[in-house]
């Protein structure tokens, strides 16, 4: 090896990992065997963590990171993603970001301020206005039409902030949860978060 160089390396039940998940994604789009996988290492304090992207959107992760070296490796987590696949998976994402906000330490790392409607609310619409439309349907807007074509006020201004942030989530949750049963939804992160107290 070369003084002044830096090498990454996948050995060990890492690299049987990584053949098993290349053989599994055989048939996924992307022609040659070059650019269908990318590979990112990220040194932490925990050891190196690996990330293995093929081009349908399925991720691997190895690494001496947080024991993943113990686990097996299980055929059915990483089965190549169809578009539909991919798509859930970001809107899944998104849900899961969005209800983050709910939890108000959270929104006090993110955010510098104690939880607030109207900055978690214009945080919300931001990221529905680039994301799935299972995320703008799913968002209690402050003005929506009704059947009679005028304006109608969702939340009463004179309610608390409290308030207003249990309206939007309940409404949000309810209907992210309509839609994860329409599918086999196995982000166990969002189901947790979408559970009825
Ligand atoms: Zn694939």
């Amino acid at each position: 090896m070369q003084e002044n160089s830096v090498v990454f390396e996948i050995k060990g039940p890492d690299y049987s990992k990584l053949k098993k998940f290349e053989r599994q994604h055989k048939k996924c789009p992307c022609g040659s065997a070059f650019d269908k996988m990318s590979y990112s290492f990220n040194p932490t304090s925990l050891g190196i963590a690996i990330t293995v992207k093929c081009s349908c959107g399925q991720t691997l992760h190895l690494g001496n990171f947080m024991d993943m070296d113990d686990k097996e490796y299980d055929e059915n987590a990483y089965k190549p993603l169809t578009p539909d696949d991919l798509k859930n998976k970001e809107f899944e994402e998104l849900a899961h970001q969005i209800l983050l906000m709910e939890d108000p330490r959270y929104f006090a790392i993110g955010f510098g301020t104690k939880l607030r409607f109207d900055p978690m609310y214009y945080y919300a619409v931001g990221l529905a206005a680039y994301g799935d439309e299972r995320i703008s349907r799913a968002i209690l807007y402050k003005q929506s039409l009704n059947e009679m074509h005028s304006y109608v006020q969702n939340y009463d201004e004179s309610s608390s902030d409290e308030e207003k942030i249990k309206i939007f989530f309940e409404h949000f949750k309810a209907k992210i949860r309509e839609e994860v049963k329409k599918y086999n939804c196995e982000n166990v992160k969002l189901l947790e978060q979408l559970k009825e107290e």
